[in-house]
């Protein structure tokens, strides 16, 4: 046993880049678990995909989400006005990346996803 379970390793990136968004509540943590806990059936019929399962969480939790009409991680880099998501690179691989699905540009380490400036219309109140 080594001390970092890949797969609390999976749920932190995956839930840091839901915070990167402003999704976390207690719905999208629980698809996180769901997700993760999922993976942990697959990780150990496959123990060979324990380089890859961070990534996979993410595509799941993506997956999920986008059923319930939530698009996540939006791309906040492109001047492209319509509304698109990032995806995970490579889909099957070790240290996933996102990147932008309209340009390919890679934007984050998975985990790493940066803050979405939220515009201060509000702050006359
Ligand atoms: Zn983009």
């Amino acid at each position: 046993m080594t001390s970092a379970d890949p797969l609390l390793v999976a749920r932190a990136r995956v839930l840091n880049d839901l915070a990167a968004q402003g999704l976390v509540d207690p719905h999208t943590v629980s698809v996180v678990e769901d997700c993760v806990s999922q993976r942990r059936w697959w990780l150990s019929q496959w123990e060979e995909g324990v380089g890859f399962v961070d990534g996979l969480v993410a595509q799941d939790v993506q997956d999920a989400l986008f059923d319930e009409a939530c698009r996540w991680p939006v791309c906040a880099d492109c001047p492209d006005p319509v509304e698109h998501s990032l995806a995970i690179d490579p889909e099957l691989g070790p240290d996933p990346h996102w990147v932008c699905s309209e340009s390919g540009t890679v934007v984050a380490p998975l985990g790493r996803l940066p803050c979405e400036q939220v515009s201060d219309d509000d702050e006359m109140l």
